[in-house]
């Protein structure tokens, strides 16, 4: 068997999809995302589809360090997310190939389903917002049963903030304990833009309403930031989803800097080097909580490691990954639960006329951010 062709397809707002097409008529999808450097992204998956078309798509490892390794520069966002969406195509045709779900040939399903937190929160404390918090956790809990949800403090935060700013956004989230009450479990994402004393402030101020994390507290350049806001916390704090391959990972690993990790299918190296990522975590008691914030093919390898992890949490997805018109049948979320994926490879079927479909690309990640004095925040 050998590759005849790769095409590339950009359905949907923030979803990039790959497609592997052999010569005996198989075909593998994998999702390329990386938001706001689709150009870059589509580029570098021509470039690798220079070499692979023409080799045997069954020699994943072999195809991996390869692209990982040539021609001399390694890594970064853009290279990585290309090679994540190639090598879930690679699995999900040899999963195929012999008939069936890739777990199965990453050693076998440890779990019988697969938890998934669902992105839901109150942003601020108006009357507006409120109901429409209501509305979508209602909506949440009615369809899909979720016990887990995942937000985070809105907008741009400067070094420090006055209690007032602090205040308000510490209220919602007791608020939000208050709605869903004790059996159900929050989390908050920073997005990376505290400072560190900052982020501990807060995580004090949130301490007694028990979040199940704090994600990227801190700016992902300093590995000891990040433990210092770990070691001044009492709950776990989490990182991962813009750390590259496992060598990115290692510093985490050495300094045991977070309780959780959240290393992403379609940016890390794929369901290869996600695999491998998890089983480094277990060796230091990290759990894994796979990062997923675009499509139902991402979402799908996330699942494919999982199923095989026995370190791992909980599964992030937003309503986009659940299918987004893309998949004959959607995801199915039940008692925020999904079913462990049974079809041959990564568990799914395209619909190809909706894949065929494009959206021009606008802004993926929600604006640009500036503080007051015209300088440059993070998103
Ligand atoms: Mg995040």
């Amino acid at each position: 068997m050998k590759i005849s062709r790769i095409d590339q397809f950009f359905p949907r707002h923030r979803i990039r999809l790959v497609r592997i097409t052999t010569d005996t008529g198989l075909v593998g999808w994998g999702e390329t995302t990386l938001e706001g450097r689709h150009r870059s992204t589509h580029a570098a998956v021509d470039e690798i589809a220079d070499y692979l078309v023409g080799q045997d798509p069954r020699r994943i490892e072999h195809h991996w360090q390869h692209l990982y390794r040539y021609p001399f520069y390694r890594g970064g966002s853009v290279r990585m997310s290309a090679l994540s969406g190639i090598d879930q195509a690679l699995w999900d045709i040899l999963g195929k190939h012999h008939g069936v779900p890739a777990h199965a040939l990453l050693g076998g399903a440890v779990r019988d389903r697969i938890r998934v937190y669902a992105h839901w929160g109150i942003a601020d404390l108006s009357d507006e917002t409120q109901a429409a918090a209501r509305e979508r956790l209602d909506m949440l809990q009615r369809t899909g049963g979720y016990t887990a949800f995942k937000s985070g403090p809105p907008g741009p935060w400067r070094a420090h903030e006055p209690p007032s700013v602090i205040d308000q956004w510490v209220k919602c989230a007791y608020l939000m304990r208050e709605w869903v009450g004790p059996e159900v479990e929050l989390a908050f994402d920073f997005h990376g833009k505290m400072a560190p004393a900052l982020a501990i402030e807060i995580c004090h101020e949130l301490k007694s309403m028990r979040p199940m994390f704090v994600e990227e507290p801190v700016p992902q350049e300093n590995i000891d930031a990040l433990k210092l806001v770990s070691d001044h916390v009492t709950f776990p704090i989490a990182t991962g989803e813009r750390l590259m391959s496992r060598w990115e990972y290692r510093e985490v690993f050495e300094k045991q800097a977070v309780a959780f990790i959240q290393p992403d299918a379609s940016h890390a190296g794929g369901i290869s080097e996600l695999r491998r990522i998890a089983q480094m975590a277990e060796v230091y008691s990290m759990h894994v909580l796979p990062h997923c914030a675009i499509g139902p093919v991402a979402l799908a390898a996330c699942m494919q490691v999982d199923a095989v992890t026995p370190n791992f949490l909980c599964q992030e997805q937003v309503d986009a990954a659940l299918g987004n018109g893309l998949l004959t049948e959607d995801w199915k979320v039940t008692d925020g639960y999904i079913g462990l994926p049974t079809r041959p490879g990564l568990g799914f079927e395209i619909d190809e006329a909706a894949a065929q479909g494009r959206v021009e690309s606008g802004e993926e990640l929600g604006g640009v951010f500036r503080y007051e004095d015209g300088s440059v925040a993070d998103w």
